[in-house]
Protein backbone atom coordinates (compact mmCIF):
# COMPACT_ATOMS: atom_id res chain seq x y z
CA UNK A 1 0.00 0.00 0.00
CA UNK A 2 2.94 2.48 0.97
CA UNK A 3 4.82 1.46 -2.17
CA UNK A 4 2.00 2.49 -4.37
CA UNK A 5 1.06 5.24 -2.75
CA UNK A 6 4.83 6.49 -2.80
CA UNK A 7 4.86 5.71 -6.20
CA UNK A 8 1.85 7.95 -7.21
CA UNK A 9 2.91 10.59 -5.29
CA UNK A 10 5.94 10.74 -7.61
CA UNK A 11 4.01 10.40 -10.73
CA UNK A 12 1.83 13.35 -9.76
CA UNK A 13 5.01 15.47 -8.77
CA UNK A 14 6.53 14.31 -12.16
CA UNK A 15 3.23 15.60 -14.01
CA UNK A 16 3.02 18.80 -11.79
CA UNK A 17 6.99 19.72 -13.02
CA UNK A 18 5.94 18.62 -16.42
CA UNK A 19 2.96 21.12 -16.90
CA UNK A 20 5.08 24.19 -15.25
CA UNK A 21 8.07 23.52 -17.88
CA UNK A 22 4.92 23.39 -20.42
CA UNK A 23 3.62 26.62 -19.26
CA UNK A 24 7.03 28.45 -19.16
CA UNK A 25 8.20 27.06 -22.24
CA UNK A 26 4.11 28.47 -23.93
CA UNK A 27 4.78 32.05 -22.36
CA UNK A 28 8.35 32.46 -23.23
CA UNK A 29 7.41 31.54 -27.05
CA UNK A 30 4.19 34.06 -27.03
CA UNK A 31 6.16 36.66 -24.97
CA UNK A 32 8.29 36.83 -28.23
CA UNK A 33 5.03 38.25 -30.32
CA UNK A 34 3.10 39.59 -27.66
CA UNK A 35 4.37 43.14 -28.29
CA UNK A 36 3.92 42.81 -32.06
CA UNK A 37 -0.44 41.73 -31.31
CA UNK A 38 -0.88 43.96 -29.28
CA UNK A 39 -1.15 42.06 -26.04
CA UNK A 40 0.52 44.20 -23.54
CA UNK A 41 -0.61 47.29 -22.09
CA UNK A 42 0.06 49.71 -19.30
CA UNK A 43 -1.91 50.39 -16.32
CA UNK A 44 -1.52 52.80 -13.61
CA UNK A 45 -1.63 53.37 -9.94
CA UNK A 46 -1.84 56.72 -8.75
CA UNK A 47 0.58 57.36 -5.37
CA UNK A 48 -0.44 59.73 -3.44
CA UNK A 49 0.92 62.53 -1.22
CA UNK A 50 -0.49 61.15 2.91
CA UNK A 51 -1.37 64.67 4.03
CA UNK A 52 -3.44 66.45 1.62
CA UNK A 53 -4.42 63.13 -0.23
CA UNK A 54 -3.32 64.89 -3.83
CA UNK A 55 -1.72 62.60 -6.65
CA UNK A 56 2.24 62.78 -6.87
CA UNK A 57 2.32 60.25 -9.85
CA UNK A 58 1.54 57.38 -11.14
CA UNK A 59 3.02 53.88 -11.25
CA UNK A 60 3.46 52.25 -14.70
CA UNK A 61 2.38 48.78 -14.25
CA UNK A 62 2.75 46.06 -16.79
CA UNK A 63 -0.01 43.69 -18.09
CA UNK A 64 -0.31 41.08 -20.73
CA UNK A 65 -3.35 39.31 -21.86
CA UNK A 66 -2.36 35.96 -23.60
CA UNK A 67 -5.25 35.25 -26.29
CA UNK A 68 -5.62 31.70 -24.99
CA UNK A 69 -4.63 31.60 -21.34
CA UNK A 70 -5.84 35.19 -20.45
CA UNK A 71 -4.33 38.14 -17.75
CA UNK A 72 -0.69 36.64 -16.82
CA UNK A 73 0.81 38.18 -13.97
CA UNK A 74 3.81 40.41 -14.18
CA UNK A 75 5.27 38.41 -11.34
CA UNK A 76 4.87 35.43 -13.77
CA UNK A 77 6.03 36.48 -17.40
CA UNK A 78 8.59 39.28 -16.03
CA UNK A 79 10.75 36.80 -14.74
CA UNK A 80 10.78 34.95 -17.91
CA UNK A 81 11.27 37.88 -20.03
CA UNK A 82 14.34 38.68 -17.34
CA UNK A 83 16.01 34.93 -17.93
CA UNK A 84 15.58 35.10 -21.55
CA UNK A 85 16.43 38.38 -21.97
CA UNK A 86 13.29 39.71 -23.55
CA UNK A 87 13.12 42.19 -20.62
CA UNK A 88 15.06 44.71 -22.96
CA UNK A 89 12.50 44.96 -26.17
CA UNK A 90 9.86 44.89 -23.42
CA UNK A 91 11.42 46.99 -21.17
CA UNK A 92 11.95 49.87 -23.90
CA UNK A 93 8.29 49.07 -25.15
CA UNK A 94 6.98 49.85 -21.24
CA UNK A 95 9.41 53.21 -21.34
CA UNK A 96 8.15 54.31 -24.38
CA UNK A 97 4.38 53.81 -23.68
CA UNK A 98 4.87 54.88 -20.11
CA UNK A 99 6.16 58.19 -21.34
CA UNK A 100 3.47 58.94 -24.15
CA UNK A 101 0.72 57.84 -21.88
CA UNK A 102 1.81 60.55 -18.84
CA UNK A 103 2.76 63.02 -21.95
CA UNK A 104 -0.98 62.81 -22.59
CA UNK A 105 -2.20 62.77 -19.16
CA UNK A 106 -0.13 66.39 -18.56
CA UNK A 107 -2.07 67.79 -21.56
CA UNK A 108 -5.43 66.64 -20.40
CA UNK A 109 -5.61 68.36 -17.16
CA UNK A 110 -2.76 66.38 -14.83
CA UNK A 111 -0.40 69.48 -14.83
CA UNK A 112 2.92 68.33 -13.62
CA UNK A 113 1.95 64.78 -12.96
CA UNK A 114 5.09 62.69 -13.27
CA UNK A 115 5.37 58.28 -13.63
CA UNK A 116 7.40 55.71 -11.84
CA UNK A 117 8.31 53.28 -13.98
CA UNK A 118 9.85 49.75 -12.72
CA UNK A 119 13.16 48.97 -14.66
CA UNK A 120 14.39 45.60 -13.99
CA UNK A 121 18.22 45.42 -12.98
CA UNK A 122 19.19 43.35 -16.60
CA UNK A 123 17.98 46.28 -18.24
CA UNK A 124 20.73 48.58 -17.06
CA UNK A 125 23.49 47.80 -19.29
CA UNK A 126 25.46 50.49 -21.08
CA UNK A 127 22.51 51.46 -23.96
CA UNK A 128 20.21 52.19 -21.67
CA UNK A 129 20.74 55.53 -20.97
CA UNK A 130 20.80 56.22 -24.55
CA UNK A 131 17.72 54.38 -25.10
CA UNK A 132 15.85 56.24 -22.10
CA UNK A 133 17.44 60.00 -23.49
CA UNK A 134 15.84 59.03 -27.05
CA UNK A 135 12.25 58.24 -25.63
CA UNK A 136 12.20 61.51 -23.38
CA UNK A 137 13.37 63.44 -26.65
CA UNK A 138 10.52 61.59 -29.00
CA UNK A 139 7.52 61.76 -26.55
CA UNK A 140 8.34 65.38 -25.13
CA UNK A 141 8.29 64.37 -21.43
CA UNK A 142 10.55 66.34 -19.24
CA UNK A 143 13.22 63.90 -17.43
CA UNK A 144 12.42 65.56 -14.36
CA UNK A 145 8.82 63.67 -14.91
CA UNK A 146 10.29 60.53 -15.17
CA UNK A 147 11.04 58.28 -12.04
CA UNK A 148 12.81 54.68 -12.51
CA UNK A 149 12.16 51.84 -9.93
CA UNK A 150 14.83 49.32 -9.65
CA UNK A 151 14.89 46.64 -6.56
CA UNK A 152 17.86 46.12 -4.44
CA UNK A 153 18.95 43.04 -7.13
CA UNK A 154 21.46 45.54 -8.90
CA UNK A 155 23.57 45.03 -6.10
CA UNK A 156 24.19 41.71 -8.43
CA UNK A 157 26.16 43.84 -10.68
CA UNK A 158 27.40 46.94 -8.78
CA UNK A 159 29.50 48.74 -10.74
CA UNK A 160 27.57 49.27 -13.95
CA UNK A 161 24.53 50.06 -12.13
CA UNK A 162 26.33 53.00 -9.82
CA UNK A 163 27.74 54.43 -13.22
CA UNK A 164 23.91 53.91 -15.03
CA UNK A 165 22.17 55.67 -11.89
CA UNK A 166 24.94 58.64 -11.91
CA UNK A 167 24.33 58.93 -15.48
CA UNK A 168 20.43 59.03 -14.81
CA UNK A 169 20.80 61.71 -11.65
CA UNK A 170 22.31 63.57 -14.32
CA UNK A 171 19.61 63.40 -17.02
CA UNK A 172 17.70 64.75 -13.89
CA UNK A 173 15.80 61.48 -14.26
CA UNK A 174 14.49 60.11 -10.68
CA UNK A 175 15.70 56.77 -9.38
CA UNK A 176 13.78 54.80 -6.37
CA UNK A 177 14.53 52.15 -4.65
CA UNK A 178 11.19 49.37 -5.02
CA UNK A 179 10.59 47.05 -2.41
CA UNK A 180 12.56 48.14 0.02
CA UNK A 181 14.01 46.16 3.04
CA UNK A 182 13.26 42.73 1.19
CA UNK A 183 16.94 42.84 -0.61
CA UNK A 184 19.94 42.97 0.95
CA UNK A 185 22.83 45.60 1.26
CA UNK A 186 20.03 48.62 0.78
CA UNK A 187 22.16 50.97 3.14
CA UNK A 188 24.94 50.74 0.58
CA UNK A 189 23.08 51.82 -2.02
CA UNK A 190 21.40 55.03 0.22
CA UNK A 191 24.90 55.63 0.71
CA UNK A 192 26.60 55.37 -2.32
CA UNK A 193 24.23 56.36 -4.70
CA UNK A 194 21.70 59.70 -5.80
CA UNK A 195 18.41 58.26 -4.49
CA UNK A 196 15.41 60.46 -4.63
CA UNK A 197 12.77 57.91 -3.52
CA UNK A 198 12.19 54.47 -1.07
CA UNK A 199 9.47 52.25 -1.42
CA UNK A 200 8.59 50.84 1.46
CA UNK A 201 7.65 46.86 0.46
CA UNK A 202 4.04 46.00 1.43
CA UNK A 203 4.66 43.17 3.36
CA UNK A 204 5.56 45.58 6.10
CA UNK A 205 2.57 47.77 5.51
CA UNK A 206 0.63 44.79 6.37
CA UNK A 207 1.45 44.47 9.28
CA UNK A 208 1.58 48.01 10.61
CA UNK A 209 -0.05 47.03 13.69
CA UNK A 210 2.49 44.65 15.10
CA UNK A 211 4.94 46.17 16.44
CA UNK A 212 8.31 44.98 14.85
CA UNK A 213 6.74 45.66 11.60
CA UNK A 214 5.86 49.06 12.72
CA UNK A 215 9.39 49.69 14.56
CA UNK A 216 10.72 48.91 10.70
CA UNK A 217 8.55 51.46 8.78
CA UNK A 218 9.27 54.26 11.76
CA UNK A 219 12.97 53.70 11.02
CA UNK A 220 13.45 53.38 7.31
CA UNK A 221 11.24 56.50 7.13
CA UNK A 222 13.95 58.10 9.86
CA UNK A 223 16.08 57.36 7.72
CA UNK A 224 14.50 59.03 4.50
CA UNK A 225 13.89 62.27 6.26
CA UNK A 226 17.83 61.99 7.52
CA UNK A 227 18.73 61.36 4.31
CA UNK A 228 16.19 63.92 2.44
CA UNK A 229 14.90 61.43 0.45
CA UNK A 230 11.10 60.82 -0.58
CA UNK A 231 9.51 57.94 1.21
CA UNK A 232 6.25 56.04 -0.22
CA UNK A 233 4.76 53.23 1.44
CA UNK A 234 3.11 50.39 -0.65
CA UNK A 235 0.38 48.56 -0.79
CA UNK A 236 -2.29 50.16 1.50
CA UNK A 237 -5.29 48.67 1.67
CA UNK A 238 -7.11 49.66 4.46
CA UNK A 239 -8.33 53.04 6.64
CA UNK A 240 -6.16 51.92 9.77
CA UNK A 241 -3.46 51.54 7.72
CA UNK A 242 -3.02 54.97 6.07
CA UNK A 243 -3.72 56.55 9.27
CA UNK A 244 -0.84 54.57 10.96
CA UNK A 245 1.57 55.98 8.11
CA UNK A 246 0.20 59.24 8.69
CA UNK A 247 1.19 59.43 12.35
CA UNK A 248 4.59 57.61 11.18
CA UNK A 249 4.67 60.94 9.44
CA UNK A 250 5.14 59.04 6.53
CA UNK A 251 4.98 61.37 3.33
CA UNK A 252 3.18 59.31 0.25
CA UNK A 253 1.54 55.97 -0.13
CA UNK A 254 0.12 53.63 -2.97
CA UNK A 255 -2.26 51.07 -2.54
CA UNK A 256 -5.94 49.53 -3.67
CA UNK A 257 -7.16 51.99 -0.69
CA UNK A 258 -6.66 54.64 -3.07
CA UNK A 259 -7.08 52.91 -5.90
CA UNK A 260 -6.51 49.71 -8.15
CA UNK A 261 -3.88 50.44 -11.06
CA UNK A 262 -6.06 51.11 -14.31
CA UNK A 263 -5.54 52.27 -17.96
CA UNK A 264 -4.87 56.01 -18.62
CA UNK A 265 -7.91 56.26 -19.83
CA UNK A 266 -9.84 55.99 -17.44
CA UNK A 267 -7.76 58.50 -15.27
CA UNK A 268 -8.47 61.22 -17.65
CA UNK A 269 -12.33 60.59 -17.87
CA UNK A 270 -12.55 60.47 -14.56
CA UNK A 271 -9.85 63.21 -13.45
CA UNK A 272 -12.62 65.76 -16.30
CA UNK A 273 -15.70 64.61 -14.37
CA UNK A 274 -14.52 65.74 -10.82
CA UNK A 275 -13.01 68.87 -11.67
P1 LIG B 1 5.96 46.40 -7.74
O1 LIG B 1 6.72 47.31 -8.63
O2 LIG B 1 6.39 46.35 -6.33
O3 LIG B 1 4.46 46.88 -7.89
C1 LIG B 1 3.51 46.81 -6.88
C2 LIG B 1 2.58 45.65 -7.07
O4 LIG B 1 1.62 45.65 -6.00
C3 LIG B 1 1.73 45.73 -8.33
O5 LIG B 1 1.47 44.38 -8.74
C4 LIG B 1 0.44 46.38 -7.85
O6 LIG B 1 -0.67 46.13 -8.68
C5 LIG B 1 0.31 45.71 -6.51
N1 LIG B 1 -0.49 46.49 -5.55
C6 LIG B 1 -0.60 47.83 -5.43
N2 LIG B 1 -1.38 48.17 -4.41
C7 LIG B 1 -1.79 47.01 -3.83
C8 LIG B 1 -2.63 46.71 -2.71
O7 LIG B 1 -3.16 47.56 -2.03
N3 LIG B 1 -2.79 45.38 -2.43
C9 LIG B 1 -2.22 44.39 -3.18
N4 LIG B 1 -2.46 43.12 -2.83
N5 LIG B 1 -1.42 44.65 -4.23
C10 LIG B 1 -1.20 45.95 -4.55
P2 LIG B 1 1.60 43.93 -10.26
O8 LIG B 1 1.07 45.00 -11.16
O9 LIG B 1 1.02 42.56 -10.35
O10 LIG B 1 3.17 43.86 -10.47
C11 LIG B 1 3.97 42.96 -9.77
C12 LIG B 1 5.43 43.24 -9.96
O11 LIG B 1 5.80 43.00 -11.32
C13 LIG B 1 5.82 44.68 -9.69
O12 LIG B 1 5.99 44.90 -8.31
C14 LIG B 1 7.11 44.78 -10.46
O13 LIG B 1 8.17 44.25 -9.71
C15 LIG B 1 6.84 43.87 -11.65
N6 LIG B 1 6.48 44.71 -12.82
C16 LIG B 1 5.28 45.18 -13.18
N7 LIG B 1 5.36 45.90 -14.32
C17 LIG B 1 6.66 45.89 -14.68
C18 LIG B 1 7.43 46.47 -15.76
O14 LIG B 1 6.91 47.19 -16.63
N8 LIG B 1 8.77 46.20 -15.79
C19 LIG B 1 9.39 45.44 -14.84
N9 LIG B 1 10.70 45.23 -14.95
N10 LIG B 1 8.72 44.91 -13.80
C20 LIG B 1 7.38 45.13 -13.72
MG1 LIG C 1 7.36 49.21 -8.54
MG1 LIG D 1 7.22 47.20 -4.79
MG1 LIG E 1 8.18 43.92 -6.84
Amino acid sequence: QAKKLGKNRYYCFDENLNEQLQRRMTLEIDLEKAISENQLFLVFQPIHCLNSGNIDKFEALLRWKHPRLGMISPNEFITIAEDTGQINKIGKWVLRKACKETKKLQQNGLNGIGVAVNVSSRQLESSFITIVEEILEKTGLEAKYLELEITESIMQNIDTSVRMIQNFHELGVKIAIDDFGTGYSSLFLLRDLPIDTIKIDKAFIDEINDIKSQSIVKTIIDIGMNLDLRVVAEGIEHDWQKEALNDLQCDFGQGYFFSKPIPSDEIIMNWNRVF
